[in-house]
């Protein structure tokens, strides 16, 4: 056993404070790595609020995890010491289903993945997250960061960059397909990366004209504020597919209607409550609605890989665990550009 500091949530509405944690010892086919960033995603703030449910408290959040090989177990083949890793929001899955044996471990229906943090691990202890200063990991779900990529920046895409391109592949986008995204956060700058990278005529759909600048320098081709409700109007059946990345509850019937005939609409946010979709919405031009929830290993290591040819990481602004609680305040005010990551050195030590 080995011990690392962390920082735990204790409660929906207490601040998360500093701890000490333990993590197993590294089995054969294990890999135990120092985490040296933590991106901060809106689901562990979702989570640790008791927004989705009640927790397992103590919850370490954290799943986008980047960090350097320490340690390896007797059988493991794909990663020796001092390489660079991560992880994303699971750790495990039941390895047998059909969705597993296609490399959709995050659709698992054997015994459903296993998160990151806030589940039970194999060996019957709760699995707790990033916001720490190591881990162990079976080496099946450990991803390889390819060196093109910096650690910091490329620790949110095991989740945001993952849970963007995942729908964009499924649904080809490609050369002019015509992308909305709605919210410019963590997961929506990455889909404005990540399609335009794709050749993608990329509209941003923000609150604000605040983040517009921003918005068409990560490739976006149109920029809109929500805040004007003439665009509601001016972009009716606009889009072959829309990404929504908002994590609290929008209208949605307004942004249905914003999706072109035999278009798609992709949730993505995990509000916490129920969507409303009012039947005209999706009748009228046989949309679709649909939802698609992070990636398999396999894609995400393609994500990763493209990541890495095409120069694209997250836009991150680095900060110490210490900051974490104005961190997620900030995270909910939509003032952040556009993912805090956590430098997790001082956590190394339990
Ligand atoms: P984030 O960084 O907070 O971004 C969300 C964005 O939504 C904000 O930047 C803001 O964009 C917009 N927004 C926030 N509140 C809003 C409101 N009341 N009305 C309209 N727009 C609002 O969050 P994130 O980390 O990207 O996560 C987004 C959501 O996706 C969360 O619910 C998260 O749990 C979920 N998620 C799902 C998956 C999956 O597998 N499907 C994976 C990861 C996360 P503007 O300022 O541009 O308006
Ligand atoms: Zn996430
Ligand atoms: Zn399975």
């Amino acid at each position: 056993m080995n011990t690392v500091a962390a920082y735990a949530a204790t409660s929906a509405t207490e601040p998360l404070t500093k701890t000490t944690i333990t993590r197993r010892d590294v089995g054969p086919h294990d890999i135990r790595f120092d985490i040296h960033f933590a991106g901060i995603c809106h689901s562990d703030i979702h989570t640790v609020r008791a927004e989705w449910g009640q927790p397992r408290y103590p919850v370490v959040p954290g799943h986008e995890i980047a960090g350097i090989v320490t340690e390896i177990g007797s059988a493991v083949t794909r990663f020796t010491i001092g390489d660079r890793v991560g992880v994303g929001c699971f750790v495990d899955s039941c390895r047998e289903c059909d969705n597993c044996e296609e490399g959709l471990q995050q659709y698992c229906t054997g015994t459903g993945m296993t998160g990151t943090y806030g589940a039970v691990g194999r060996d019957g202890h709760p699995t707790q997250g990033g916001y720490s200063g190591g881990i162990v990991v079976d080496e099946n779900y450990v991803l390889n960061i390819p060196p093109a990529l910096a650690l910091d920046a490329a620790a949110p895409l095991l989740c945001a960059g993952i849970t963007t391109y995942s729908p964009l592949r499924h649904w080809n986008v490609g050369p002019d397909t015509r992308v909305g995204v709605i919210g410019l956060g963590g997961l929506g700058h990455m889909a404005v990366k990540l399609g335009a990278a794709m050749g993608a005529d990329v509209t941003v759909l923000s609150q604000s004209l605040k983040k517009m600048e921003d918005g068409l320098s990560l490739g976006a081709k149109h920029y809109y504020a929500t805040s004007d409700h003439d665009i509601f109007k001016n972009l009716r059946n606009s889009f072959d597919i829309i990404l929504n990345t908002v994590s609290a509850n929008l209208d949605l019937g307004r942004y249905l209607a914003m999706v072109d005939r035999d278009g798609v609409f992709v949730e993505l946010g995990a509000p916490e409550n129920p969507l409303v979709v009012p039947p005209f919405s999706i009748i009228g031009m046989r949309r679709s609605i649909s939802g698609s929830m992070i990636g398999g290993i396999p894609e995400t290591q393609e994500m990763l890989d493209f990541c890495a040819e095409h120069g694209i990481a997250s836009e991150i602004e680095v900060i110490e665990p210490e900051y974490v609680n104005e961190a997620y305040e900030r995270v909910i005010a939509s003032d952040v550009r556009y993912r805090f990551v956590i430098d997790t050195e001082s956590l190394r030590q339990g």
